[in-house]
């Protein structure tokens, strides 16, 4: 099924560019002809600093094997062809690997990126790691290959908000008391311990790499470690009963912890999962292994590597629905571990606890809300600072987005260069009066119809040209956002109209970032489900004080979430079509209705 062909092709050596610079260049001067071309050679080297990826000396940046350049010398060669790039120039990446480079103009993207897309019928892990292996093609994950990663903080609003809207739902708003059982401390799993305790609750999280454990414990994200499931049970049980904010990692294969629970009769609150099981073969771990065995089977035996690592993950499953059988709320956590069992174990009821977006966030991607983020290419904290004032200014009503950047501010620490996510849509509450008061649509660029995200983006481009913020800033998204991805066992689960595996939304996202003039857009097939499980996009756009980089701010980020209120609209939900007349987004068939 998939066993995997012998490399005949490896990544090299790490470049000795990337030794040195350990990290994104920092400061006012730079290396490239442009701010453009400079934001996309230090966002790549962010995603590299070995603060901020997982490996960065295998060019993984998180994600199971998520990379930013496809070998060390298709790393040396992007930053050449950056250093060399002019401003109307727009440089093409296949893959993690410069391919080509065209005279385009100044307000098209400078950079364009697909990574890991096979054509449908070849669209499973079995072909790419053949063309894998022949130095082909690369798995960019999500925003590994974009180089929009920023480290665990980037995921941690996300989880934040999640975990908000599950405590709404379920426990009055608040996590105190409540523990919360899950797996995986990875790049994007690590934000679960942190995320949680911020909600005020217990987690107790398992982990099979005990470094893994000790690197967020370090960077303030969990709190203890233990080897033994007694100690973290009980301790934790403590701190709920005491309604005090704990989390412990433990050193355990996620699926004999869940069973061990089990055995122990005791049943958390809350279940779920961040253990990159989207890849059986270089993601998960299987039961019985330490990590160093195991890596050493993956490498002599792939087969039966892959064959154990469903097996286990059968039982990981199993587990999940046991405990919610005995009362737990259960979701999947976007790793995409039910539809792995279910397609490779046949395991039929694997769908049989929900996944996050249908369970909490769908509502918010209807209004266009989602993951946006944005980081200083100064390096310094005080321009993101200024930023969490500007926020807090401009949306004095969002409580909750108050709340959230207080907790960033004293919990968070920055990795790589400073960034800040917050989840912002495309309400248009100026352009909402005028319709309200019988005005047509307010045309786009005109100042009462922006929407959040371009307020704030418009606000960060003014602080930068007033001096305010000592560089430029970079405005970018996870992939994972209102109307830029196909997955449907994630963000398209169960979508009203059935419309989950239609791609022509994340296609047209792509093209409507492009034709708005954002400064990197990428394409990429896999992601945070694995190879053949969705499509989806990214983009960012790069405000440098100039009046191109506010025209460009305008309209990405008013075209950007408005794919996300039109895809919801589509598909017949009522909060979106709701924000659309709100907004007055125009929904062709609808208006002539
Ligand atoms: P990662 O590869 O950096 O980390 C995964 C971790 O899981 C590793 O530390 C690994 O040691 C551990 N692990 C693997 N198998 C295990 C097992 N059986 N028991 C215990 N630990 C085990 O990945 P990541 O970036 O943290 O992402 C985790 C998963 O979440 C991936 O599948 C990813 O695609 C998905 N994801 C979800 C979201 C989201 O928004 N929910 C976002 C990004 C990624």
């Amino acid at each position: 099924m998939n066993d995997r062909p012998e490399p005949d092709h490896d990544i090299g050596d790490p470049s000795a560019q990337w030794r040195d610079y350990q990290g994104a260049p920092t400061g006012t001067d730079i290396e490239c002809k442009g701010w453009r071309q400079e934001a996309a050679l230090r966002m790549l080297n962010n995603n590299l600093d070995p603060d901020v990826g997982e490996k960065p000396e295998d060019l993984v940046v998180y994600g199971g094997t998520g990379r930013a350049a496809r070998s060390w010398d298709a790393y040396d060669a992007i930053m050449a062809e950056l250093r060399e790039l002019d401003d109307d120039e727009t440089l093409l990446v296949q893959s993690g690997k410069p391919v080509g480079r065209f005279t385009t103009h100044e307000r098209a993207p400078r950079v364009l990126i697909a990574n890991s897309n096979l054509v449908g019928k070849w669209d499973d892990w079995e072909h790419f790691h053949e063309l894998e292996a022949k130095g082909l093609i690369m798995y960019g994950q999500m925003t590994a290959g974009s180089w929009a990663y920023i480290g665990t903080q980037g995921i941690i609003q996300g989880t934040f908000e999640t975990l908000a809207a599950l405590a709404d739902e379920h426990y009055d708003g608040d996590l105190t008391g409540k523990i919360v059982v899950t797996g995986g401390l990875g790049g994007m799993g690590g934000a679960q311990p942190l995320a949680v305790t911020m909600n005020h609750g217990v987690c107790i999280a398992a982990e099979v790499d005990e470094g893994r454990i000790d690197r967020r414990i370090e960077t303030g994200y969990c709190m203890e470690k233990t080897d033994d499931l007694d100690d973290a049970i009980e301790k934790a049980t403590e701190a709920a009963e005491n309604g005090e904010a704990y989390s412990v990692g433990v050193h355990i294969n996620a699926a004999d912890m869940l069973e061990g629970m089990l055995d122990r009769g005791f049943v958390p609150d809350v279940i779920t999962d961040q253990t990159s099981a989207h890849d059986e073969l270089e993601g998960y771990y299987p039961s019985g292994y330490t990590v160093e065995e195991a890596d050493q089977l993956r490498e002599e035996d792939s087969d039966t590597y892959v064959e154990e690592s469903l097996d286990t993950m059968a039982r990981h499953v199993q587990g999940i629905l046991d405990i919610q059988d005995a009362g737990a709320v259960a979701f999947e956590y976007g790793n995409n571990i039910r539809g792995q069992v279910k397609e490779h174990r046949d395991m039929q009821n694997a769908f049989d606890f929900p996944g996050f977006v249908p369970a909490y966030i769908r509502p918010l991607f209807c209004q266009g809300k989602g993951p946006f983020r944005w980081a200083a290419l100064s390096g310094n904290p005080e321009d993101i600072h200024r930023t969490d004032e500007a926020v807090v200014e401009l949306f004095p009503e969002k409580e909750q987005l108050h709340r959230w950047i207080d907790l960033a501010q004293e919990q968070v620490e920055f990795q790589g260069l400073p960034s800040r996510v917050c989840w912002l849509g495309y309400d248009t509450s100026d352009a909402r009066e005028e319709h309200r008061n019988g005005g047509g649509r307010a045309a786009e660029g005109d100042e009462d119809g922006l929407t959040e995200r371009a307020r704030f983006a418009l606000r960060i481009n003014e602080l930068v040209a007033d001096g305010e913020i000592e560089a430029p800033v970079v405005v970018t998204r996870d992939h994972l956002d209102a109307g830029s991805v196909a997955s449907p066992n994630r963000e398209t689960e169960a979508m009203r109209d059935d419309s989950d595996a239609i791609a022509d939304w994340p296609i047209l996202n792509a093209l409507l970032n492009c034709a708005a003039g954002a400064d990197i857009v990428s394409v990429h097939d896999g992601g945070g489900v694995g190879i053949g499980n969705a499509l989806h996009t990214n983009n960012h756009v790069v405000l440098d004080g100039s009046e191109l980089a506010a025209e460009k701010a305008r309209r990405v980020f008013t075209t950007d979430p408005g794919m996300g209120v039109i895809r919801h609209a589509d598909a017949g939900y009522d909060e979106a079509i709701e924000q659309a007349e709100k907004s007055n987004v125009a929904v062709p068939m609808r208006d002539r209705r």
